[in-house]
């Protein structure tokens, strides 16, 4: 790839608020910070103005410091305001966590896209999957040891004690439409890659662009194959989301995402980002050009650092969607394995 000239990012807002502080960013506009107990210690949570109350975008996670911070921001910066709706940009449960506490207490409508909407539920419907032998086989058939495939086939249930559910019905956000929020209109966006159908909302009038998960300051977001679809190409999608957005969002838009500080600099970052990725290609392209390896195998090729069990499952993730988006592209093959063999690649090139 074409080395690109980056302008640096540009932070408007250089001091986040603590934890549970709410502060103003654009008009009509709030920045309310809640923690999360992950090494990703915060989510941004955003109040949008809504004909005299506050639309809520995502919701932190469900556990009892953030179920406080929500009561004392109630109490406190937002007492006597009220809350009109909540939109939840996809199913990850630092974004969907209260869904289900907020709208049953104050009788809220949610707004999601369809894929986010039914995969939760399918989550919280069907755990056992999440225990079942296909998905150790997922981590075990691609080379990650015994111990670690078994460990990580349990690991998708602690999710369900980090959402409290969702409202038995929804409106659906539908790409390329208009959201209509306070005197604003949101054109829709949704990318995979991050997550199925993740939501993003643009105000073109305004330059405002609610990235979500997608398009983050510092962090590249977690692009991850899962057990349940083992063939996906999670980076392909989010290639191309990334590129379909380098075209349709305006480059001094200020860029309001879930992590990090809200920045101004999109396409800047989307190119820092499309270098990061295929540099991590050509990573795996070399490796396999000595020998043939498994997605287990090139874990350490990425991940040069130890990692814990739980992380471990992260980096395989990740490696899995770069060799899958280079099959998909011919920069790897499939090299053939007898029964019961770990399944491997090599470069192509
Ligand atoms: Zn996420």
């Amino acid at each position: 790839m074409a080395s690109h000239i980056t302008a640096p990012l540009h932070f408007p807002h250089p001091e986040a608020p603590p934890n549970g502080g709410i502060v103003e960013v654009a008009p009509g506009v709030r920045w309310f910070r809640l923690p999360l107990p992950f090494s990703l210690d915060h989510i941004n949570v955003y109040l949008i103005e809504d004909n005299g109350g506050w639309a809520v975008l995502d919701t932190g996670i469900d556990d009892q410091i953030t179920r406080d911070a929500w009561e004392a921001a109630l109490a406190g910066p937002l007492a006597g305001t009220r809350l009109t709706r909540v939109i939840a940009t996809h199913f990850h449960p630092d974004h969907i966590g209260l869904v289900g506490w907020l709208t049953e207490r104050f009788g809220l409508p949610l707004a999601m896209s369809r894929t986010e909407y039914f995969f939760a539920q399918t989550l919280r419907a069907n755990s056992d999957a999440l225990r079942s032998a296909a998905h150790q086989a997922f981590y075990h058939d691609r080379g990650l040891a015994n111990e670690i495939s078994k460990s990580l086939r349990t690991q998708g249930l602690s999710y369900l004690s980090m959402v409290t559910g969702l409202p038995t019905t929804f409106t659906r956000l539908i790409a390329g439409q208009e959201l209509r929020v306070g005197g604003r209109d949101f054109r829709i966006y949704t990318g995979g890659g991050h997550a199925l159908e993740q939501v993003m909302l643009y105000c073109a009038a305004d330059k405002l662009f609610f990235a979500a998960d997608q398009v983050i300051a510092k962090i590249s977001p977690n692009i991850s194959v899962w057990p349940w679809e083992p063939a996906a190409n999670p980076l392909g999608e989010y290639l191309q989301s990334l590129a379909d957005l380098r075209e349709v969002i305006a480059g001094d838009s200020f860029v309001l995402a879930a992590h990090n500080l809200p920045f101004v600099g999109v396409h800047s970052r989307i190119d820092t980002l499309l270098a990061h990725h295929r540099e991590r290609c050509d990573l795996i392209a070399v490796a396999t050009r000595e020998k043939p390896c498994s997605a287990g195998e090139l874990v350490p090729v990425l991940f040069q650092r130890p990692l814990d069990p739980h992380q471990t499952g992260f980096a395989f993730g990740e490696v899995l969607a770069h060799v899958n988006f280079m099959l998909e592209i011919g920069e790897l093959a499939p090299v053939s394995v007898q029964a019961g063999n770990v399944m491997r690649v090599s470069s192509s090139a």
